[in-house]
């Protein structure tokens, strides 16, 4: 392999290698969300059912609360509520 190609390799193993993974605290997945869950209070019948299925546990079970900080919008919860009291909203949108 040339030193050209080898350089390129090298460039383009650096953007996609992580050196320090750190832990959830430091990685803030809200930020590149796409689409954000929202409760209804009133058809939210606290099955706890988005609490158990949030793959990333940032549903606090006490009054359902979901951590937008850390939420990455993958829609798991609004999926699995049994009576549609969460939806999922483009960013764009307001609540
Ligand atoms: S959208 Fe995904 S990450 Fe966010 S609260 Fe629902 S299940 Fe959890
Ligand atoms: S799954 Fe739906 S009904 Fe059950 S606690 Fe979550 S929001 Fe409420």
């Amino acid at each position: 392999m040339g030193m050209e190609k080898y350089e390129f390799f090298v460039r383009r193993a650096r953007n996609v290698l992580t050196y320090d993974p750190g832990w959830s605290a430091d990685n803030r997945t809200g930020a590149w969300r796409a689409m954000r869950p929202v409760k209804d209070p009133d058809k939210c019948t606290d099955c706890a059912l988005c609490w158990l299925f949030c793959p990333d546990g940032i549903i606090a079970r006490e009054g359902i609360v979901i951590d937008y900080a850390y939420c990455k919008g993958c829609g798991i919860c609004a999926t699995e509520c049994p009576t549609g009291a969460i939806r999922m909203v483009p960013e764009t949108e307001e609540a």
